[in-house]
């Protein structure tokens, strides 16, 4: 018997919103060695954006479901696959490191040369049902979620992993104060995970007055408005003219790359952590990475550890995720949801099934 499911199905790179359908498409068959997983929650992400406007196509395939970033309820489970059982919680890393390049043999699984992902190689989230591979499953991407964390939660552990990772390359620690530029759903992650690294105090930058407000909420003790303020001004005076310990570009804007070397202080560190628009250069005065000796790091993805970790500190209340969720649709829904997402008001966008 035939089965159907609710899928987006995303046709190619051009011609964004006629690109992608709202549609009903074979549900998978579950292998032996697979996991059926129905989904409950799935992220919308700024990486969602640029593939739909076909600025991102990397790993992409022609009629795949994308969305990367999913929680859920196992459905089946393969005869051969141990230690999960219908009826459980999980949410899922969906990189798939290769395990065996350079990349993946000097510890940075992250950046593996030959990653595979749910989401771009193997369907992903954006959908009723979703096949775990068995690959994913033997490398212990699936964790189980316990009663207490939401399914949008769970669906936030993936960006959060991705900040995790970019927290460990900023080097953020006990006393430090830390600059994040950008107080969207990846600044407020990082706001909260400095915070719980010991970072003495968070100034954010950010021209959205209601993200501003949250930020102040979850712990940063100054919501800069780049709009109004001076924020070279405001970084100072928190920082007794000094510059931050370290600064986060979490939003990729090329023109701001300048100001931020220059409001870190000697011998901290940058994280140019956002993705920036491909091919476009930024300027900026070498001389002051040179004379004060500052650290520029930038941040891919995450491993699995940073994602088990990520997943801890959720279990554990330590980060606030479904602060960060802002909208809610049916994934029958998902033209509305998409253009919300497209306009850049929101935070988190949570498609439910
Ligand atoms: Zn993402
Ligand atoms: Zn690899």
């Amino acid at each position: 018997m035939d089965m159907k499911m609710k899928a987006v199905v995303l046709h190619g790179p051009d011609g964004y919103p006629d690109n992608y359908e709202v549609t009903e498409i074979e549900k998978p068959v579950c292998g032996e060695a697979e996991i059926l997983l129905r989904m409950k929650a799935a992220a919308l992400c700024g990486t969602d954006k640029r593939i739909f406007t076909g600025a991102k196509t990397k790993g992409v395939r022609p009629d795949a479901v994308v969305g990367h970033e999913f929680s859920g309820i196992i459905e089946e489970v393969g005869s051969r696959v141990k230690g999960y059982a219908p009826g459980e919680k999980v949410a899922v890393a969906n990189v798939i490191p290769c395990g065996h390049c350079s990349a993946c043999l000097s510890g940075r699984e992250n950046a593996c040369l030959q990653r595979q992902a749910i989401g771009y190689e193997f369907n992903g989230g954006f959908e009723e049902y979703i096949l775990i591979p068995r690959v994913c499953i033997e490398s212990g991407n699936v964790v189980k979620l316990p009663e207490h964390v939401s399914f949008a939660a769970g669906a936030l552990i993936e960006p959060l992993a991705c900040c995790i990772r970019g927290l460990r390359n900023t080097g953020t620690t006990f006393g430090d104060t830390v600059l994040i530029v950008g107080a969207g759903p990846i600044g407020l992650m990082h706001l909260q995970l400095s915070l719980a690294a010991g970072a003495k105090r968070v100034i954010v930058s950010e021209p959205d007055a209601s993200k501003r407000a949250l930020a102040s909420k979850l712990g940063a003790c100054r919501a800069v408005d780049p709009a109004s303020e001076d924020l070279t001004k405001a970084v100072l005076e928190e920082t007794a003219g000094e510059g931050a310990d370290r600064a986060v570009m979490a939003i990729g804007v090329n023109a701001l790359v300048d100001e931020v070397f220059r409001l870190t202080k000697r011998g901290g560190t940058v994280c140019l952590f956002a993705g920036f628009p491909k091919g476009k250069m930024s300027e900026f005065d070498p001389s002051v990475i040179h004379y004060n000796e500052i650290c520029v790091t930038g941040s891919t993805a995450y491993r699995r550890a940073d994602y088990l970790q990520a997943a801890d500190m959720v279990i554990e209340g330590k980060i606030d995720l479904d602060a960060l969720v802002s909208h809610r649709f049916r994934l029958e829904d998902f033209r509305q949801a998409l253009e919300v997402h497209m306009a850049g008001t929101g935070l988190k966008i949570v498609i439910e099934n």
